[in-house]
């Protein structure tokens, strides 16, 4: 079973264009994490990586569509790492 730390919205999170990685301050200290292509992938789970917390994601998925994408999009391939 998940239990979720929160739920932020996206726009809430830092984005690094560098590593395109979404972070958001975790109580630990540390960050939580997600990609860009994670988000395209339809994930909303964001992981820290010093703690067990998770974050859910608040966020519409058609933001992150880009055209050529969005048609490929299966939700049967989310990938939990
Ligand atoms: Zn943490």
């Amino acid at each position: 079973m998940s239990v979720f730390h929160d739920e932020v919205e996206i726009e809430d999170f830092e984005y690094d264009e560098e590593t395109e990685t979404y972070y958001y301050p975790c109580p630990c200290g540390d960050r939580f994490e997600i990609t860009k292509a994670d988000l395209e992938a339809g994930e909303d789970v964001a992981t820290c990586p010093s703690c067990s917390l998770i974050l859910r994601v608040i966020y519409d998925q058609e933001d992150f569509m880009t055209g050529e994408e969005s048609k490929k999009v299966n939700k049967n391939e989310k990938v939990f790492a």
